[in-house]
Formats: structure tokens, C-alpha cells, sequence
């Protein structure tokens, strides 16, 4: 299924979001030099290359920062205020994605280990996948 924005296709991420919705996150490596690309291009930026493989990545990591929310703007209805927002540096490769924090709050803290899930957050009348994390 192909993943498209209110404006129209997504470009050199759109497979990003087609594994969220199929409930995968998968990240692009370059095939020939194999530097990671997050937010995804068409051409690494080291060698040059154009070809990219995606690969599975588990949803596990530490927050690098966070934010915390607590007036409500568009697409965030469905969270309850205020709410926490992470940037977390996954484990298994360097690269770092945003996602809404679930549950309990204690512990929250720079280097905090977490561990995520793939949701959807309703914006609108989309369903829009998105990653969530909760404190281990
Ligand atoms: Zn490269």
C-alpha cells in the first residue's frame, strides 16, 4: 500500500511509511557504502550512490530529548494533556525518530531506555502510523 500526504505521494521515505502501516519499521542503508540514512534520500550524501536497502530495525532505544505538551493543537486530540514527546537514538543503528510517550511518566530522563510500538494517530479523518514508547 502506498503511502500518500495530504499533498500528495511521500518521496524518497515512502517505504518508511508503508512497513509502519504493515507494522515494521524499516530504515535505509546505502548499499554502497552503507551509511544510514534518516530522513531518507535518493542519493547518499558520502559515496553517491542512489541504490538504498531497507532493513527491519527493532523499536528499541534511549531518549536523546524530550518534550512535553501541554495546550492542545491540531493532531493532537487523541492525547491526553500534557503529554511527552521523545527523540530516541535507537540501539542498533544511529539514527534517532520522534514518537509520543505511553503510560507512565516516571523515570522520564535524558538516556532513559525505552522500547516502542507502532500506532496510529487520528488527524483528521486519516489514520497516520506513527511510533510510541513507554519507559522500560
Ligand atoms: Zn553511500
Amino acid at each position: 500500500m502506498a503511502y500518500h500526504s495530504a499533498t500528495g505521494p511521500i518521496g524518497a521515505e515512502g517505504r518508511y511509511w508503508d512497513a509502519l502501516l504493515e507494522g515494521r519499521l524499516e530504515l535505509p542503508r546505502c548499499k554502497g557504502c552503507g551509511q544510514w540514512h534518516w530522513p531518507a534520500v535518493w542519493r547518499c550524501g558520502s559515496c553517491g550512490g542512489w541504490d538504498h536497502e531497507w532493513v527491519e530495525q527493532s523499536l528499541a532505544g534511549t531518549v536523546f530529548t524530550y518534550t512535553r505538551t501541554h495546550h492542545p493543537f491540531g493532531g493532537t486530540e487523541a492525547f491526553a494533556k500534557p503529554f511527552a514527546t521523545l527523540i530516541v537514538t535507537l540501539d542498533t543503528v544511529p539514527v534517532r525518530l520522534v514518537g509520543v510517550l505511553e503510560g507512565d511518566e516516571t523515570g522520564l530522563r535524558i538516556g532513559a531506555p525505552v522500547t516502542g510500538t507502532i500506532a496510529r494517530t487520528a488527524f483528521g479523518d486519516a489514520q497516520i502510523p506513527a511510533s510510541r514508547w513507554r519507559l522500560l
